[in-house]
């Protein structure tokens, strides 16, 4: 049998292990455009701020590749799919075979028309190790840096620069930062501590026009009107699946790439998995991509499990977004923004002075999803009771104690989270 996986991150990683738990003999070629083995994506911020080496990054062990026996294709791009004669067609005019094939390319940052960006030198995105040695090596270079877009990325990016003591201006369009991943509270929690370490935040906004002559930076225009001095812009608006190669093929790409819950593509043979993929809502049953690092990972496994003939399916991603920055972490899960709070019993507790701020949203007698600030020690145990659709109703009190935690959980559900084999925790 003969695989070939396009992407070579966690997804990748994942699948390659899947695939040897049931075919040790099989040939595996990874495909990455980037020149890097597989690196911990999150931790880029790090790097650029210099809280992390390079010979951090890789996080498998040196012999991964040649234990797995993979055919590692390194600075390759894969720009065609024809899925009749079985191809990946690469960025140099080689063809490559395959009896099955795994999509694991994850996403490319958006980048908005904005008037006056063409042409100029210091307009980065922030999604790769590359994006982050390019920012570091200017770094002598750079000033004050306008970072578009309050998510994740966005935030991660102006946590490094600040680092390297930039000086850093976040605009967001929403009126608070984090919006999508987050709740109000622990948005404005998160700004207030930003501001609080001389991050300016503005929110209800956004960048018109990039000023400056020729290749120069010298500022931007924002929509209200305000000009905002400036060398350097990263542009974190938000990330795409990364999928336009398969345009003309068989493969389906609706919000991310179609997949059954067996992760195959409507084109029998071709699996596609982590952000690229279009992966089921754990309790709406809907379809997007969940981009986040273990979802990915379990996404991954499921697929080369089944490329290679095993029997796997994916129960569903919940949503889960964690976040650092100047020591306050910060954790959501599951339906962590209700649309329609009537429906749901919400319970928080907050002491916004010391950052720290706990809700909880809890449907019938099911915990579903929860908003840790502060304090996120147990997150993994919300994380479980969520996953495992665990009654909460004997413990239900407890959960927004500052100590919550196993000593709160009945014997029977210590035990189904903890030690599934039947052991007592
Ligand atoms: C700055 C930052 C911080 C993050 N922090 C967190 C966090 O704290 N927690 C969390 O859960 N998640 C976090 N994430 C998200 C997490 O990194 C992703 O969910 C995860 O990396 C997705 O893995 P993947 O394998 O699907 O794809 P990716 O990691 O995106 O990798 C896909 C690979 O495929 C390659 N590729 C794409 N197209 C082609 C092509 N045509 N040919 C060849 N190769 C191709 C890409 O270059 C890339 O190397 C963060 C992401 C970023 C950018």
């Amino acid at each position: 049998m003969n695989y070939v996986i396009i992407g070579n991150s966690v997804a990748a990683v994942s699948a390659i292990r899947g695939i040897r738990n049931v075919d040790p003999k099989g040939n595996i070629s990874v495909i990455s455009r980037e020149k890097h083995v597989a690196y911990g994506r999150p931790l880029i911020s790090y790097l650029l701020g210099g809280l992390v080496t390079e010979k951090r990054m890789a996080y498998l062990p040196e012999d991964f590749y040649e234990r797995n026996r993979v055919n590692l294709l390194l600075n390759n791009e894969v720009v065609g799919v024809n899925t009749d004669k079985k191809q990946v067609k690469l960025a140099g005019g080689d063809t490559i075979p395959y009896d099955r094939l795994l999509i694991a390319t994850g996403g490319d940052p958006f980048v908005p028309p904005i008037e006056g960006l063409a042409g100029k030198e210091k307009v980065f995105t922030f999604t790769t190790w590359d994006d982050a040695n390019n920012l570091k090596g200017i770094a002598y270079d750079i000033g004050r840096v306008v970072v578009i877009g309050g998510g994740l990325i966005g935030l991660k990016a102006a946590e490094g620069l600040h680092l390297l003591g930039k000086q850093i201006t976040i605009v967001e369009l929403a009126d608070r930062i984090l919006s999508n991943a987050f709740d109000r509270p622990a948005g404005r929690i998160v700004a207030k501590k930003m501001k609080a370490n001389g991050i300016d935040v503005i929110t209800e906004d956004t960048v018109l026009r990039i000023e400056g002559e020729g290749a120069e930076i010298n500022g931007v225009t924002l929509k209200s009107g305000d000009f905002i001095p400036c060398d350097t812009v990263i542009v974190a608006i938000g990330v795409r699946p990364a999928a336009g190669f398969l345009k003309g093929s068989k493969v389906e790409v609706n919000r991310g790439v179609v997949v059954d819950d067996r992760m195959e593509t409507r084109v029998s043979g071709v699996f596609a998995a982590g952000d690229v993929a279009e992966a089921r809502d754990f309790f709406s049953g809907q379809k997007n991509p969940m981009p986040i690092w273990p979802d990915a990972y379990i996404q991954g496994d499921i697929a080369g499990v089944v490329m290679a003939g095993g029997e796997k399916s994916y129960k569903g991603g919940v949503a889960m977004n964690s976040l650092e920055l100047f020591k306050v972490p910060t954790i959501s899960m599951g339906i962590s923004n209700p649309v329609d709070p009537k429906e749901f019993e919400i319970l928080t507790y907050q002491d916004l002075g010391n950052y720290q701020y706990r809700k909880i949203i809890i449907k019938g007698n099911l915990l579903v999803g929860a908003v840790l600030v502060g304090n996120v020690e147990r997150a993994g145990i919300f994380a479980g009771l969520i996953r495992e659709n665990m009654d909460i109703s004997p413990f239900r009190g407890s959960l927004l104690a500052p100590d919550f935690g196993i000593i709160h959980l009945p014997r029977e559900i210590r035990n189904a989270l903890f030690a599934p084999s039947g052991k007592v925790a």
